[in-house]
């Protein structure tokens, strides 16, 4: 195994941090030691109409599982990130909205501006029948509505189900029809990248096969040609302009849904995960202030799409509940060029920025330039999610995004658990590139052998966890017994993660990718993440992806697919050059077998590599690919049979 380099914690930034190094390793013990007693004082850090006296209840059984947090209390998701901000923040901005052209205009709504379109909108709902309970699918672009919208189902206790803009009409119709949805709330069209999307005409063909759905309410967006169902149909603006400005927060109980969400689905049919109102806020503002080191006044933008739950989690409802001002941004990273992230952190002063090791991959391939022509000044801290991060991406993310000056906090978390559960804090953990570190507080990881016995010390297993936090989610929507069965019957008494992970000398956590992802060859246990890491340090290589395959002699053999920059030749030297850097990288045993050059690789539409089909196709069994519609791009699985290397 290479060094791995250490990059302290800048004493500036521990100097006004909320946690630094002691004060993380207390406050953890005591989260561990005595979690009603911590979650009991933390759990008073949101508004509650009335305060929980009861903190926690939680059965992790083989065969019955229950969670509930703070579960006698009263409150209100939307109350908490809007009404409770009013008596001293009316006038502070809420949500900056920068469009997809940097030639529109960007939009700045203030947290009373927001109270009153949020109230009109949920009476409006209302008024179209929705109720406390009732499930609204929200299916929009990248636009402030989008958050109006999740808040106005919020402020009645109604249940979103928020589906990514970006899928097709089949997806979105058995999203909502998973949900039972009443109401579907579209835009005529989405712009992403100069492109439009035409949400509505999508919208029009779920529906015909929704019977649940009674009424679709359209914003106005690009006013593009749209087909109109009267008595279904309602503007945006319309039910805005009818409604009072008055709705009280209706009084939801602690455990009342929140939202639905289905997983992005990169490893099979997606799960309806459902999350509930007190535990969720709980952890996702406290989450964003401690893992962000979120201070008063700052502007935080992660630029995931509210699609996903990273958008629920960290645009919406983390900074919102803490007053923040969030970013919410319509476009794409290389539109129209790629400086676009950087001069939206210029433009709005952007002081912390989150993203995805894939957003930062593809950036990097586009060389300093686009980077140095912006200033950068604003940020403080830089965060990345969604999948391991390779070492070299989070160098350039140091040293050339944050200058040398930005922690960076790798934040492991899932749909599943709401909120980020093992990150750096940026105050109080030396980094290791490629390392999401320790725990956050409350939080139990540990990694298991494949028959369920706990491991100890530096060492390489099933990532579990052994207690709940508030932010876990409840169950699947309409299937408890997919829930228990999918998490919690494999290792009972924990929830499993489904991912593998790596713990070294200093406790550290590294996530070496899905268990059904972890090599074994020849008896040692590798992750994909450290044989594609290797291969992309090579400077021909783009991108990386690595699978196993049956092998005769070592158990698995090492199935290598890799992305060459443009321009580069596919040659056998090359090839070989390939296996040695693993083999210097890593060992000996870390050496691919085979090396496949292809154009594209499969990926969802959050931008995760789906090996789940890599495998299938190194294990030449492309007969059975499973649920590819979650695939960002069908086409180019059909270029990778066609070149795989290891035809029977
Ligand atoms: P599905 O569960 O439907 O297959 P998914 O797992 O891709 O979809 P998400 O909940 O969006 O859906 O992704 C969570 C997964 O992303 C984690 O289980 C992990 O594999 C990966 N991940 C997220 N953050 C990190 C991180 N910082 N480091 C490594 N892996 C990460
Ligand atoms: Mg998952």
């Amino acid at each position: 195994m290479s060094q791995v380099e250490t990059y302290p914690v800048p004493q500036q930034i521990a100097d006004n941090a909320w946690v630094d190094e002691p004060k993380y390793n207390k406050m953890y013990q005591q989260s561990i030691d005595d979690p009603e007693g911590f979650w009991a004082e933390h759990g008073k850090r949101i508004h509650w109409f009335k305060p929980f006296t009861q903190v926690k209840d939680v059965h992790f059984g083989a065969d019955d599982v229950h969670i509930r947090w703070f579960y006698d209390g009263t409150t209100n998701a939307a109350y908490n990130c809007i009404d409770q901000h009013l008596p001293h923040k009316k006038d502070d901005t809420a949500i900056i909205w920068e469009p997809d052209d940097p030639r529109e205009n960007a939009r700045h709504i203030s947290f009373g501006e927001l109270h009153e379109e949020v109230s009109r909108l949920a009476n409006g709902l209302k008024a179209l029948g929705v109720g406390k309970g009732d499930r609204v699918s929200i299916y929009m672009p990248m636009i402030p509505e989008a958050a109006t919208a999740m808040l106005a189902c919020a402020r009645i206790g109604a249940v979103h189900s928020v589906v990514f803009g970006g899928f097709s009409p089949d997806s979105l119709a058995s999203r909502i029809q998973d949900a039972e949805a009443k109401v579907v709330i579209t835009a005529d069209e989405g712009l992403r990248g100069g492109r439009k999307i035409p949400l509505k005409q999508n919208t029009d063909e779920a529906v015909a096969n929704c019977p649940s759905v009674q009424a679709v309410v359209t914003v106005k967006r690009t006013g593009g040609g749209i087909q109109w169902h009267d008595g279904r149909d309602h503007w945006y603006h319309e039910v805005l302009e009818k409604a009072s400005s008055d709705c009280p927060a209706e009084e939801m109980s602690a455990e009342d849904p929140l939202f639905i969400l289905y997983t992005s689905g990169s490893t099979g049919k997606p799960k309806g995960v459902l999350h509930t109102t007190g535990g969720y806020l709980v952890h996702t503002s406290m989450t964003h202030q401690y893992v962000f080191d979120y201070h008063d006044g700052e502007v935080f933008w992660c630029t995931a799409d509210v699609g996903w739950i990273t958008g629920h989690s960290y645009i919406v409802y983390g900074p919102l509940a803490n007053g923040a001002t969030t970013v919410i941004f319509e476009g794409v990273p290389n539109y129209p060029n790629a400086s676009r992230h950087w001069e939206v952190i210029d433009k709005h002063k952007v002081n912390i920025y989150y993203t995805a090791p894939t957003a930062i991959r593809a950036l990097m391939r586009e060389g300093n330039g686009p980077v140095e022509k912006t200033s950068r000044d604003s940020l403080r801290i830089l965060g990345t999610v969604g999948e391991p991060i390779n070492p070299e991406a989070w160098r350039w993310y140091h040293e050339v995004i944050g200058k040398g000056k930005c922690p960076i906090v790798d934040t492991w978390w899932q749909t599943e658990t709401g909120g980020i559960l093992i990150t750096p804090l940026p105050g109080a953990t030396p980094a290791k590139p490629g390392s999401a570190t320790l725990p956050f507080f409350g939080v139990k990881p540990v990694l298991v052998d494949n028959e369920g016995n706990h491991l100890e010390g530096a060492t390489h297993g099933n990532l579990c966890i052994a207690d709940s936090w508030p932010g876990q989610m409840r169950t699947i929507h309409g299937d408890h017994e997919r829930f228990v069965q999918t998490y919690f019957s494999m290792y009972p008494g924990r929830y499993f993660t489904g991912d593998g992970a790596r713990r070294d000398e200093d406790g550290y956590f590294w996530i070496t990718g899905r268990v059904d992802d972890v090599l074994n060859v020849s008896g040692h246990r590798m992750g994909t993440a450290e044989i594609e890491s290797a291969l992309v340090l090579h400077d021909k290589v783009a991108e990386a992806a690595v699978v196993g395959y049956p092998h005769d002699l070592k158990g698995q053999g090492i199935y290598a697919y890799v992305i060459l920059n443009a321009g580069e030749e596919e040659t056998e030297a090359l090839r070989k050059e390939l296996v040695d850097i693993c083999k210097k990288e890593i060992g000996p045993i870390a050496k691919p077998d085979l090396v496949q050059f292809a154009s594209g690789l499969p990926k969802t539409r959050s931008g995760k590599i789906m090996r789940r089909i890599l495998r299938k196709i190194a294990e030449d069994d492309y007969s059975s690919l499973g649920d590819t519609s979650t695939l960002a791009d069908p086409g180019v699985v059909d270029d990778l049979i066609e070149n795989r290397q290891n035809r029977s």
